[in-house]
């Protein structure tokens, strides 16, 4: 499971673009269901090379299906947390230096205004008209890159992990319990890389990468799981275990 949950990309995004963030959000989601198509495909894979007992696989799947997806949305719950208790920290410390320092805090921002290309004159005009306005808000975004109304929410970000590993389980789920006993590995690798070149493909392209190289290196990876696991499933299998 990799760490770069959904709460990663997004908080990138420091300057509050709507779209941006939202391809962050969809790129994340991608992300999550290759972590839930990978890691359950390898353990299903595993389990068959052992058995051929569906009520086995079905078992290890589901298990593997829930365990994943929890530890992804209670990994993606507390980092979630701890940025945003962060945020609202550095927040409350610009609260307070307005408040005790409000011509300190007019300069500061008449700077990083500057910083950003305006000049002096127009920069201060800047800065006063945002002051009047909301100050808070403004040194929010400019100091901070943060957009205190909209803050990531610990709960929707868990629950997003939560189902795009979900979803992405689901299908080696389905199709190593789905068809006949022979055809089980042969019907989940094929549509595990199928899968995997979809994810490949769509993740690169939302990242604005290249997808050839994504999408090879995305079913490598997939490939070399399922043929780890199927391997050890077999020599296990193999000794009575
Ligand atoms: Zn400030």
């Amino acid at each position: 499971m990799t760490e770069e949950g959904v709460s990663g990309p997004a908080h990138g995004e420091a300057h509050g673009g709507g779209l941006g963030t939202r391809l962050n959000w969809l790129r994340a989601a991608v992300l999550g269901a290759n972590d839930g198509i990978v890691s359950t495909a390898g353990l299903v894979v595993g389990v068959a090379g052992a058995t051929s007992d569906r009520a086995a696989l079905l078992t290890a799947g589901l298990a593997g299906l829930l365990a994943g997806s929890m530890s992804m949305a209670a990994g993606e719950y507390v980092s979630v947390s701890t940025q945003r208790d962060s945020e609202m920290a550095a927040l409350a410390v610009e609260k307070r230096e307005l408040r005790e320092q409000p011509e300190a805090e007019l300069e500061e921002l008449t700077q990083l205004l500057e910083e950003r290309g305006l000049s002096r004159d127009v920069a201060r005009e800047a800065a006063q008209q945002l002051t009047e306005r909301d100050a808070l808000r403004a040194h929010a975004r400019v100091e901070l890159g943060i957009d205190p109304d909209a803050l990531t929410n610990p709960w929707h970000a868990a629950w997003a992990s939560f189902l795009a590993f979900t979803a992405g389980a689901l299908l080696p789920l389905l199709a190593i319990v789905l068809p006949p006993s022979g055809w089980r590995v042969p019907v989940t690798v094929v549509s595990v890389v199928a899968a995997l070149v979809l994810t490949g493909w769509s993740s690169a392209r939302l990242g604005a990468a290249a997808p050839g190289r994504a999408v090879l290196r995305n079913v490598g990876g997939g490939l070399l799981a399922m043929g780890i696991t199927y391997g050890v499933g077999v020599l296990l299998g193999a000794a009575g275990i």
